[in-house]
């Protein structure tokens, strides 16, 4: 197995993102604070990008090891085995999402929610804090 091509964050338009307000929905907390300029998040394994703090959502989540970002898109990943689970907010269909590079699973991606109100999760991804890191 080869090396596989990464793309780079920096050629992505996070404009397109449709992004929130950071001045009412974005509230910072633990070591993951809102960075002021574009920060790019990695796999803390072989620091592959995954995504950019211009795609984060929500830091409010938490996964399965503690703490989660809700990201409206990540690459270099590989999505597992789809499956059903049941969460503290309602039942979803999810698959794990692995970094390409070296297979960890860094989080899930919402495929499809049974509650209207969880429909907007629908797409989008959830990062474990725990699994990423932040590269300057
Ligand atoms: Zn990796």
């Amino acid at each position: 197995m080869g090396l596989r091509y990464s793309v780079n964050l920096e050629n992505v338009d996070v404009h397109t993102a449709p992004l929130l307000e950071s001045s009412h929905s974005y509230r910072s907390h633990g070591r993951f604070s809102k960075p002021e300029t574009a920060v790019t998040y990695a796999c803390q394994y072989c620091l592959t990008h995954l995504t950019v703090s211009g795609m984060v959502l929500s830091d409010q989540y938490r996964g399965k090891t503690g703490d989660a970002f809700l990201v409206h898109n990540v690459v270099n990943v590989i999505n597992g085995k789809k499956e059903f689970r049941q969460m503290t907010t309602g039942a979803y269909t999810v698959c794990d999402i692995l970094c390409h590079q070296c297979h960890s699973v860094v989080g899930w991606k919402y495929l499809k929610s049974n509650e209207k109100d969880m429909k907007f999760k629908e797409g989008k991804y959830i990062l474990e804090v725990n699994t990423i890191c932040s590269l300057d």
